[in-house]
């Protein structure tokens, strides 16, 4: 269902009003997770005036400590909610739980399973039953064709909306948090008509090769970027370290607009 033999010209996935695949370029941002009402709210502000088009934030976090924050659940999606109904954007939040679905459909515009659930089965089965929007993040050690079977269970359980991202994957490479795959993004759009979009927050975990790394994946043919973005990095429960301070967002949003007109 995900092959390009099948389907020659490109699938356009609709979320809430925002359009993503073909040339268009769709950025989500947000936080690595929801922590208070203030906290999204601020953040939510500043990235829609800098020209985001959906907001993230997590909710039920895929922590690899088990001491670490898990996310504020149900409340934290409330407060995403409000957020998004507030700044006109369409929100997405990553599902861990098959029995959260119909909970999370309630709230979301958008599905995100991610790397660590890339092939959890049995969640691609009933995310994809919903019908809704999916963004599927590429595994930790997933190689094309996997990812590309993982967006096949999704379809044949009932959704056509689905977006994959490519976030990095695991390499003998220890100085970035993982290896940008960036040859996946024009390999994908060859295999596949399905939305290719890329993650440089979890590719690099590094605050500062965020922002050239958005640009090689708008410049590879991307289709979309999504964004770690925090009023307060240092302070963050989580991912910290590679979320952008919302000025260094904004001079972002401005490159990719500076190249997308050039290329
Ligand atoms: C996230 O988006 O915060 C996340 C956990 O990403 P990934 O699944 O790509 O590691
Ligand atoms: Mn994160």
């Amino acid at each position: 269902l995900a092959s390009r033999e099948l389907k020659k010209e490109d699938t356009i996935v609709s979320v809430g009003k925002v359009k993503i695949g073909g040339n268009r370029i769709a950025i989500f941002a947000g936080p690595c997770a929801v922590e208070s009402r203030e906290q999204i709210m601020s953040i939510a502000e500043s990235v829609r005036e800098a020209g985001a088009v959906i907001l993230r934030g997590g909710a039920f976090k895929p922590r690899t400590s088990p001491y670490a924050f898990q996310g504020l659940g149900e409340e934290g999606l409330q407060y995403l909610k409000e957020a998004g109904e507030k700044f006109g954007m369409p929100i997405i939040s990553e599902v861990v739980n098959p029995s959260d679905v119909p909970m999370m459909a309630k709230y979301l515009d958008m599905f995100q399973i991610g790397a660590r659930n890339m092939q959890n089965f049995e969640l691609l089965k009933v995310v994809g039953k919903t019908g809704m929007p999916v963004l599927l993040k590429r595994g930790l050690c997933a190689t094309i064709e996997e990812w590309l079977m993982a967006a096949e269970y999704l379809m044949s359980s009932g959704t056509d909306q689905v977006v994959l991202c490519e976030r990095g994957i695991r390499t003998y490479e220890r100085a970035t948090r993982n290896t940008l795959d960036i040859s996946a993004i024009p390999m994908v759009q060859k295999m596949t008509h399905l939305p290719v979009i890329g993650d440089p927050s979890h590719a690099t975990g590094v605050r500062d090769m965020v922002s050239p790394m958005s640009l090689a994946l708008v410049a590879s043919g991307a289709s979309g970027l999504i964004v770690e973005v925090h009023n307060h990095p240092e302070k963050a429960f989580s991912d910290g370290p590679q979320s952008l301070y919302p000025s260094q967002f904004e001079k972002l949003m401005r490159d990719i607009q500076a190249l997308s007109s050039v290329v």
